[in-house]
């Protein structure tokens, strides 16, 4: 029998998306179809727009097969390649990365596009879906039910270990496999690595694959919405990403807590893209630090310390969103680890390191070389670490100590707590200690930063920040 080909055009107005960014375009699929390829392309009126090149309008590429494509209730996710791939094959047994391999139900499919940007003059769209005829043989059950990657112990023994919460591979929008990202992790140094690939889990699978005693591989998602993105940790259930309102970023972050994942802020700052929401939605932690520090990255961090302010405690993280590219053996400056997240867990496991950024025993530093943090707090005989609270009585006298190993001596160690900078002292050398006394009245917070000396006042320059290491605060409550 011959292929089976549906031609669908669409024109749209800046004004359509704005009413609604996602269009689904249904098609049937008969029994017994081996292959389905969806191809499309987009033009916006001056200038033919190549999918995934610049041009005024950018639209991305999802699918859903018949058992559902429902706001929120979606359970059809069959992939999405954002604005990566213009072409994408399914058969029982192989898709394309982003993409869910699995039986080929006979039903109604939808193609799902999303408007990241339409140009002013409007941009056409034009979709092309092949179905081929044939035995659905070896199907595969990849597509049904949660995903299976195994929970298990990679290395015993408390520790703080080192590693990377954000970053991409072909699954998404980047070039290379998992494999080649693995080996970078494992040059690098690193103990753990959550794979964040776009708005899919069609990478979750092959973690279990490479995750070994010495790498942990964690399963992530960046939740990648016009308004915001997200990276969710330890889901194992595609999440819904189809989201625009303060409620529905919400209900997102619910799915992922009802999974036993966490849910944290990406990049807030100026092109990261920025949070356009109205709400945290409650996030378990901030990416105050993202990709090498000078990228804006004192904005996201004073997001984070404005949540502090306020009186909200989300853990500080850091992730390279590094986009892996082909990996020849050679490091450049900005590889997986730049920046570096250190946690305090039990084991090297994914539910001891998610509760350790739970509980926020968590730094962040440039690189996987350091600087080394420790930062304890003690009043009267209760010990407390970075992200615990310490209850202290009135008229209690609380004693801090840090130390930092890896700096360099002329670098600062920095306190900040709610009201701005505490102090800051010189660095003396290669391992480095200092200890202080606070006498407590109100309820508050201390945290640390390693940093350059800066240029300029920090409080009238905020850009002349540098920040070599920074760690998550001790909470202080009176009473
Ligand atoms: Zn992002
Ligand atoms: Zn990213």
């Amino acid at each position: 029998m011959e292929s089976v080909q549906h031609t669908y055009r669409l024109h749209l107005t800046a004004e359509d998306q704005r009413r609604n960014p996602y269009s689904l375009i249904p098609f049937d699929v008969p029994h017994r179809v081996a292959r389905l390829a969806v191809v499309y392309e987009f033009r916006s009126a001056l200038e033919v727009g190549r999918v995934g090149k610049e041009s005024g309008s950018v639209v991305d590429l999802g699918l859903f097969d018949p058992r559902g494509c429902d706001l929120f209730t979606a359970q059809g996710f069959r992939g999405w390649s954002g604005s990566a791939r213009s072409e994408v094959t399914l058969t029982p047994t192989q898709a394309t990365p982003g993409y869910l391999p699995g039986p080929l139900y006979p039903g109604t499919w939808h193609v799902l596009l999303g408007f990241s940007q339409i140009a002013p003059e409007g941009c056409d769209v034009t979709v092309q879906v092949t179905l081929t005829p044939g035995d659905q043989d070896g199907t595969s059950q990849a597509a049904d039910g949660p995903l299976s990657v195994s929970v298990r112990v990679v290395r015993d023994g408390p520790d703080w270990y080192r590693g990377d919460l954000h970053c991409h591979t072909h699954h998404s929008d980047a070039t290379a496999e998992v494999a080649t990202l693995v080996d970078v992790a494992r040059a690098q140094g690193l103990d753990f690595l959550a794979v964040t690939d776009h708005n899919t889990v069609s990478h979750f699978p092959e973690l279990v694959q490479h995750s070994g005693p010495d790498l942990l591989l964690i399963p992530g998602t960046e939740i990648t919405t016009h308004r915001g993105h997200a990276n969710v940790w330890g889901g194992r259930t595609w999440l819904e990403f189809r989201v625009c309102t303060d409620e529905e970023i919400r209900r997102v972050r619910e799915q992922a807590r009802d999974q036993g994942a966490l849910f944290s802020i990406n990049h807030p700052k100026e092109g990261g893209p920025d949070w356009q929401f109205g709400t945290t939605a409650g996030a378990d932690a901030v990416e105050g630090w993202q990709a090498p520090w000078w990228l804006s990255n004192h904005v996201s961090l004073g997001f984070w310390d404005r949540l502090l302010r306020e009186g909200t405690r989300p853990t500080l993280v850091g992730g390279s969103d590094k986009h892996q590219g082909p990996y020849d053996g050679s490091l450049s400056l900005y590889e997986l680890g730049t920046p570096t997240t250190w946690v305090y867990a039990r084991s090297l496991s994914e539910e001891e390191i998610l509760a350790g950024i739970r509980a926020g025993h968590v730094y962040v530093s440039q690189d996987p070389s350091g600087p080394r943090l420790e930062f304890t707090a003690q009043c009267g005989d209760e010990a407390v670490m970075m992200g615990d609270e310490l209850r202290v009585p009135p008229e209690g006298i609380v004693s801090f100590r840090c130390r930092v190993v890896g700096a360099e001596r002329g670098w600062l160690l920095r306190a900040i707590d709610m009201d701005g900078e505490a102090f800051h002292v010189a660095i003396a050398g290669a391992d480095f200690s200092y200890a202080w006394q606070v006498d407590v009245k109100a309820d508050n917070y201390l945290r640390v930063e390693v940093i350059e000396p800066p240029l300029a006042p920090l409080d009238e320059e905020p850009s002349a920040l540098f920040v070599f290491a920074a760690s998550n605060p001790i909470y202080v409550r009176c009473g």
